[in-house]
């Protein structure tokens, strides 16, 4: 089977452009290493890619990506926890200074958990195990709702997000490192079709659209 050629012609214009724009600091983390000061936990998704939100380059994002972007639980048992595993290194290695978990809107992992309940629609496998996960986060959005929105799929995102970003503080290398100032969590949520971009308020643990240093306005497109 042939290597896709759509990706052998990504390369070569990668070749020409991206890698000569960017040949310099490449050399420069060939040599020296990466040195990435943020890490950013994403779905799998196509259309969520946290170096393109970000304008992120080479060596400024240490990513980690999953169904649902979901961050277990610290666990100590026998078992290869790939997730962990990136947390492990990102913290302990890197020292990066800021975890982001990105949740999504239209999220498949969400929406297959959401319909989970239905014995027909049932995940099963990798999916199924992986997505039970969110009982958590299902469970404390229940008992405590902290959106009064009227999209359960959408709460159900965020409750993802605000559930991974508990499941972080057991690990006890975060918990240490935010506890001394070191590393701090964040999160945020991204809506594919009109790029906004909301972040989590630490204190009341609601989305608010970001406006950042610069409170940039959405470009409309111009029609043609
Ligand atoms: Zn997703």
């Amino acid at each position: 089977m042939a290597f896709p050629s759509e990706l052998l012609n990504g390369y070569s214009r990668y070749l020409h452009k991206g890698f000569l724009r960017d040949k310099e600091i490449q050399e420069h983390l060939a040599i020296y290493g990466q040195t990435p000061e943020v890490m950013v936990v994403s779905c799998c998704d196509s259309r969520v890619t946290p170096e393109g939100i970000f304008g992120a380059g080479p060596g400024e994002l240490f990513v980690v990506r999953n169904v649902a972007n979901l961050v277990p639980p610290f666990e100590a048992t026998e078992g290869q926890h790939g997730t962990s595993a990136a947390i492990e290194y990102g913290v302990t290695g890197l020292h990066v200074k800021h975890i982001v978990v990105m949740g999504h809107c239209k999220c498949g992992g969400i929406q297959a958990f959401r319909e989970s309940a239905n014995q027909d629609h049932a995940q099963k496998g990798f999916i199924g195990r992986w997505i039970k996960l969110l009982e958590p986060a299902a469970i404390s959005m229940a008992c405590m709702p902290v959106d009064k929105i009227e999209d359960p799929q959408l709460a159900m995102e965020y409750a993802g997000v605000r559930q991974s970003l508990k499941n972080l503080m057991t690990f006890p290398f975060v918990k240490e490192a935010v506890e001394a100032g070191e590393l701090k969590l964040h999160g945020a949520w991204f809506d594919i079709g009109s790029a906004e971009l909301r972040v989590m308020d630490p204190v009341t643990e609601r989305f608010e659209t970001a406006d950042g240093p610069e409170a940039m306005p959405i470009p409309t497109v111009a029609a043609e």
